[in-house]
């Protein structure tokens, strides 16, 4: 079965045809020089062209358009309800009207932190396994969750905000209007406050960074500069409190862990591993905790399952 798959990310829109579980063509297209979606469009339509027919194939011949977009969607209508900075415009188009007018096909929208389960589900490191979470650590800190198989959604797409669970009640002041969430303590935005407030940010390497980001905190870290070493550890509690949160509310048989962040997996999921078998209450036995195996394409992946499933 051939489908669209658009994967809207923060700096990135990657665009893809897939046949189920194989990637035909795929591009990415770099969307940090714009927030506005409709201005991204012609380039979208352009580049769906052009991999369409490096795949050999006709819009016609694919079920549908998939589209992952960083906010929330309501289940049912596809209709994008919330976004956070990026791509504000998107919730007055209709995106429904645009590809069914360039492309002669039916789009359906899903968070991208859900589409990227579903990818990990169909073709990935979650691959027949009905209760999974997944935690995503980049830009922000996406999460979804898997129960009997189908996705959690709630009644208004909000499930699971994973990153919006609060793990400081006294914490920082979130974008979504929180207080405390991990994402406003330790996600990629968030991350030069923490590190500029913290005690000697003056005398530590970090303020010389051309860009404190988590590449940079985990090199100066491992350097043995003092400051990022703390930033570091806080970064790793935060994250380590929100898996045992979203284990706690979902009882997974597996949490998944990706984005960007995770290319240090090597540090990142030992602490985790060692936090949740110390704090989770996990009496049946040890969870699987284990890294996302589509790292770039897990969400382009969730193409397919998104477009076959009925949302009941
Ligand atoms: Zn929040």
């Amino acid at each position: 079965m051939f489908a669209l798959s658009i994967d809207m990310g923060g700096s990135h829109v990657g665009c893809a045809v897939v046949n189920d579980a194989q990637i035909l063509s795929h591009r990415s297209l770099d969307s940090s020089v714009t927030t506005s979606l409709e201005s991204l469009l012609p380039a979208i339509a352009a580049t769906v062209r052009e991999l369409l027919s490096q795949a050999g194939i006709s819009a016609a011949d694919c079920t549908g358009v998939a589209l992952g977009f960083p906010g929330i969607i309501e289940p049912r209508s596809g209709r994008i309800l919330a976004t956070l900075k990026k791509y504000e415009d998107a919730k007055d188009l209709d995106l429904s009207s645009w590809w069914k007018d360039y492309f002669g096909l039916e789009v359906r929208i899903e968070n991208d932190a859900r589409m990227a389960l579903l990818g990990e589900h169909y073709a990935g490191a979650a691959r027949g396994i009905r209760d999974v979470v997944m935690m995503t650590l980049g830009t922000g800190i996406g999460g979804a969750a898997m129960m009997l198989g189908r996705l959690v959604r709630g009644t208004h797409g909000q499930a699971c905000l994973g990153g919006h669970l609060p793990v400081h009640y006294r914490g920082r002041a979130c974008v979504c209007g929180n207080i405390g969430c991990a994402e406003a303590e330790a996600a990629g935005w968030s991350l030069p406050n923490v590190a500029r407030e913290w005690t000697g940010f003056e005398s530590s390497a970090l303020a010389d960074a051309k860009q404190v980001d988590f590449r940079t905190l985990f090199r100066l870290s491992t350097e043995g500069d003092p400051v990022a070493m703390a930033v570091k550890e806080h970064c790793l509690a935060i994250w380590s409190a929100n898996v045992v949160g979203l284990i706690h509310a979902y009882d997974p048989t597996i949490v998944l862990l990706g984005g960007g962040v995770m290319k240090s997996a090597e540090i990142i999921l030992p602490h985790l591993r060692r936090h949740v078998a110390k704090h989770a209450w996990t009496a049946w036995g040890s969870l699987d905790m284990r890294p996302a195996s589509l790292p770039d394409t897990a969400a382009l992946l969730g193409a397919i399952p998104l477009l076959t499933e009925e949302i009941p």
